[in-house]
């Protein structure tokens, strides 16, 4: 079958045609224009891994060199510096989170704060709970903090196979019990891009009576998240993924209010001490939510992200979730169209409310193919066994991006296959 009489009757200049109009129609297309736009990308489908940087974020960069740290110098960590852990923190609580002020700091990176917060919460637990539940098919560093914590508290970890579903909170009712510290689960699925039900999985760790611990590395910024309205109580994400913080940005950390004067977390540092400036003999924990950092804030890594949340506030999380949902529908349909023929299927689920903002294909070439998309200036990523990821940053990405994109991926495919 050609890719011109499929099933779905969508051949190629109909989807041109709906691109056009989607694009066309879309109140946030225009913010495309406030990220770097090269010619040399055709296809930018990975933004869920490293958003684009913003051109404002130019100016931010330079400005701070020549009116901030050149100018204020050693001055600037009385005046604002020491705060922007929290201050930033309260404004990514607010414009993505779900989360009040005084829950959310900026530190470190997502690996390291984990650490801190799964530590945390294992250490709080009452005796008898020493279990901690966690999925076989979390991102990898999720599940070798856990391994390592694991040794390090002699913590029994109680794996969830996911099955065709995800992680169902059935099967983590099923898994959870008197002995549970934590349940650590991501919202949304770094393969598949499948949405986890965070309140009814809150719901049955709490029932269970274990704290739960969400990674919303994939969420924050393209899924509306609520963990002040679901009472979660612990949660950690990334910065650099659609919040265009850049390479190695900090992470965030969430800790609900009503935890924060009984958890302890294990690296204590200066700057989560009562006085950093005291200099003081030996460790007391800050009040709030600052006793959950360690060492010097990394300043220069919260500048970029500053001004996505800007954006971010500016289009609202409403809207910016709608774009994310029509940007993967189209991927769908074109992949329905263009790709399915090849041989190609799809591991994301087709339910929009199951999903988050990136869609997943699968082919057997797919490691071949994306070396060559990427010589190409299309640039998915590759995740083992044969996935391909296209990653759809909502607010930098059109549908005619999408298109030409995954047109190129259906075009370097029949080129391998009849080589
Ligand atoms: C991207 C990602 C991470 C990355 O952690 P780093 O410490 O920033 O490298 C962790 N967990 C999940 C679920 C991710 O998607």
């Amino acid at each position: 079958m050609s890719s011109t009489d499929t099933v779905t009757g969508h051949d190629r200049s109909t989807l041109t045609e709906l691109a056009t109009s989607l694009d066309r129609d879309d109140p946030l297309a225009h913010h495309r224009d406030a990220f770097v736009q090269r010619d040399d990308v055709r296809a930018y489908l990975d933004g869920n891994s490293l958003g684009r940087p913003l051109h404002a974020t130019r100016d931010s960069l330079a400005s701070f060199v020549d009116d901030v740290w050149g100018a204020r110098l050693i001055r600037a960590w009385d005046e604002g510096w020491m705060d922007a852990p929290t201050e930033l923190g309260d404004r990514i609580g607010r414009v993505v989170l779900g989360a009040a002020a005084g829950q959310t700091v900026v530190a470190d990176s997502t690996t390291v704060m984990l650490y801190k917060l799964v530590r945390a919460a294992v250490d709080h637990a009452p005796a008898g709970r020493d279990e901690v539940v966690a999925d076989t098919e979390n991102f990898p560093t999720d599940r070798f903090v856990l391994e390592g914590i694991a040794a390090e508290r002699g913590v029994t970890l109680r794996w969830i196979t996911p099955g065709p579903d995800g992680v169902t909170a059935d099967a983590v009712e099923a898994a959870v019990g008197d002995r549970t510290a934590l349940v650590l689960l991501s919202q949304v699925d770094y393969r598949s891009g499948r949405l986890t039900d965070l309140p009814a999985v809150t719901r049955v760790a709490h029932d269970a009576g274990a704290l739960v611990l969400w990674d919303v590395c994939h969420s924050a910024g393209s899924v509306e998240i609520t963990l002040d309205a679901h009472e979660v109580d612990l949660a950690v994400g990334c910065t650099y993924k659609y919040l265009n913080g850049g390479p190695g940005a900090p992470a965030f950390g969430y800790v609900a209010k009503r935890l924060q004067s009984r958890l302890a977390q294990p690296v204590q540092g200066w700057m989560g001490s009562a006085d950093p400036f005291a200099m003081g003999e030996s460790y007391v924990a800050a009040d709030g939510v600052r006793r959950f950092l360690s060492g010097t804030p990394p300043i220069v890594g919260m500048l970029a992200m500053r001004d996505m949340l800007d954006l971010v506030e500016h289009a609202g999380m409403p809207a910016v979730r709608a774009k994310s949902i029509a940007l993967t529908t189209f991927a769908i349909d074109v992949h329905d169209a263009l790709l399915a023929p090849l041989g190609v299927s799809l591991a994301t689920p087709r339910d929009p409310a199951l999903r988050g903002s990136h869609v997943t294909l699968e082919h057997p070439d797919f490691r071949r193919v994306v070396a060559e998309l990427w010589t190409r200036g299309v640039i998915p990523d590759f995740r083992p066994p044969q996935g391909l990821r296209v990653g759809l940053s909502p607010l930098s990405t059109s549908f005619a991006e999408v298109l030409d994109g995954l047109a190129e991926v259906a075009s370097v495919l029949q080129e391998q296959q009849q080589a």
